[in-house]
């Protein structure tokens, strides 16, 4: 049933509002639920067992690099022998190539990741870091992920004209309705930062797109706001069942943005 075949059965304005909502809900339920895995920050911990998991599965992630060659995330806070992550060294290089190739998809997370100096050289955190993993990764990068998810209030305007398609903001944990959805900022799409304890069927929400965000997997000394192996291993299991019924979809951020756009 669509608007119009409604309006001759409720002739109420009120009542015919509540039921174009109704009927909007009801629609959506047959429809899978998107899903986007994202990870921040390009730590090691990201790209070894956790990697493994997502391609057993067959999902599709988005990975958010700092295209500074720092071996250690946030040395600057005291992480010298901990946080490890990408350097750019050749052998990242050729492997990144490798997780592009099984169907991952790289975005950036600026050049210094750091509060003091993002918000004095937003093109260069912006454009700098999308032409440099551009360079070495030889891709497109369409994809940006606001630095402490709050450096979208001075990055916004310099990552809209660097030239890319979408970017990540967030933690808010929205919901956006895959068929079209108004309340929907391309540049500063909503997600949810992900815990150790989370009820995965609430990801699975049909007929909805919904963003997550992981970073340090592992131990304290993996990562901020780490979850252990066990516990992502356990919720990829568990989202590897709905979709294995149909319920879910897991696309990159990119695709989903990219659906989303279309249908609005
Ligand atoms: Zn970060």
């Amino acid at each position: 049933m669509n608007g119009i075949e409604l309006m001759h059965w409720v002739d109420d304005e009120e009542a015919f509002r509540k039921c174009v909502v109704l009927l909007d809900e009801v629609n959506t339920m047959d429809r899978p639920a998107l899903v986007s895995l994202t990870f921040d920050d390009g730590l090691r911990c990201q790209f070894g067992r956790t990697l493994d998991i997502l391609n057993q599965h067959g999902f599709p992630a988005t990975f958010f690099l700092a295209a500074n060659r720092d071996s250690t995330h946030e040395p600057w806070y005291g992480h010298i022998n901990e946080w490890w992550k990408i350097d750019w060294s050749e052998e990242d290089i050729s492997a990144l190539k490798k997780v592009l190739q099984a169907g991952h998809e790289i975005g950036s997370h600026s050049v210094t990741h750091n509060l003091d100096k993002m918000w004095r050289q937003p093109d260069d955190e912006a454009r700098e870091s999308k032409r440099l993993i551009e360079c070495r990764l030889d891709t497109k990068v369409s994809s940006f992920a606001y630095p402490y998810y709050r450096s979208h209030d001075y990055l916004f305007a310099a990552v809209k004209s660097a030239g890319y398609e979408q970017a990540r903001g967030g933690p808010r944990g929205s919901y956006y309705v895959v068929s079209g959805d108004s309340s929907l900022d391309q540049f500063n799409v909503d997600c949810r930062q992900i815990s150790g304890y989370e009820n995965v069927s609430g990801w699975v929400r049909p007929g909805f797109w919904h963003v997550l965000t992981f970073h340090g997997i592992g131990g304290d000394r993996d990562g901020w706001a780490f979850i252990t192996d066990e516990q992502f291993s356990a919720q990829m299991a568990q989202l590897a069942k709905f979709r294995a019924s149909g319920a879910v979809e897991v696309v990159t951020f990119k695709e989903g943005a990219a659906r989303l756009r279309k249908a609005n």
